[in-house]
């Protein structure tokens, strides 16, 4: 192993710090060679998964149907939600290759003293519907930060909490200069981000630490990476607004167009209104059966 962990250096935060260590780690001098031997081999298995495993599950998950109480209703309805583009494979593939190659970094660079797991097996709160035909009963985070030795810690990143939940995106130079300036809790969030850690954070029983959502620009691939902080605050609120709609989901209760509701012509992108295509998966059928004036057309 040819590990060489990040110079030590006070950081003002968990986002600063990882920020510096997947840099660090991203460096052909620094990188473990063999680490990213092993994660380039896993990148190559999920790469040709992509195109050879057709994976059309609708069922709800963290990280699909959660971004709006109408996709979560209309999906226990067992509504169509039309599957994903045919072409969308060698997107999902670059993803799988970035997501790899920035654990090894990671994993390469990081302090001893510091517990880093990745793809992180997690069995969702006890909360979280049984039904297996409608929803998804496990799933897994990118990665989970946990500090072992309090001394390592004071050295790097001191007076910040012990544990920090990263899940990594892979965006275009749009969306990294959109995620660099996101309102957390306040923007619309249509990839459904938040929804999908806080129940992964509330499952794993990390949501007071916050968590970071880190952008890899897909485009320009030698921009740093963009770690974004989540409050607690946020996610708590987010955990509650997901199981409300789950709640009304289960009762068959129409919670109407709720993402337009909240977010008004910043949702026009997502949902397809105001002559924007749209890509959310119900949008055709949310249009057909308006709950609010005007929302028909
Ligand atoms: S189109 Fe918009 S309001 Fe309707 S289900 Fe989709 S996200 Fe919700």
């Amino acid at each position: 192993m040819s590990r060489l962990p990040v110079p030590d250096k006070p950081y003002a935060d968990w986002s600063r710090f990882l920020s510096a260590v997947w840099m660090h780690g991203m460096s052909v001098q620094n990188i473990d060679k063999d680490i990213v031997a092993t994660r380039a081999d896993l990148a190559n298995e999920s790469i040709k998964e992509v195109f050879t495993r057709r994976n059309e599950a609708s069922t709800i998950r963290p990280s699909a149907f959660l971004a709006c109480a109408r996709q979560t209703y209309f999906s226990v309805q067992g509504e169509d939600s039309g599957g994903m583009p045919d072409h969308i494979g060698s997107t999902f593939a670059v993803g799988h290759l970035l997501h790899e190659l920035s654990y090894a970094a990671v994993l390469s660079a990081m302090p001893e003293g510091f517990l880093v797991e990745v793809e992180k097996h997690v069995n969702l709160a006890p909360w979280w519907p049984k039904d297996a035909t409608k929803y998804n009963q496990a799933g897994h985070v990118d990665m989970l930060v946990t500090c072992t030795d309090p001394a390592v810690k004071a050295k790097y990143i001191p007076r910040q909490v012990n544990v920090m939940l990263v899940d990594f995106k892979t965006m275009g130079s749009y969306t990294y200069r959109k995620h660099g300036k996101t309102v957390w809790g306040e923007d619309p969030d249509a990839f459904g981000y938040l929804a999908q850690i806080a129940v992964y954070t509330d499952a794993l029983g990390v949501i007071d630490s916050g968590a970071i959502v880190a952008g890899i620009n897909r485009d320009s691939l030698t921009k740093p990476l963009l770690p974004r902080h989540i409050s607690a605050e946020a996610l708590k609120s987010e955990l509650a607004r997901v199981k409300l709609a789950i709640e009304m989901a289960e009762d068959g209760s129409d919670p109407g167009e709720e993402f337009l509701t909240r977010h008004g012509s910043d949702a026009y992108f997502q949902c397809g209104r105001g002559g924007r295509p749209g890509y959310c998966a119900f949008r055709d059928i949310c249009r057909e059966t308006p709950t609010r004036d005007g929302d028909g057309t």
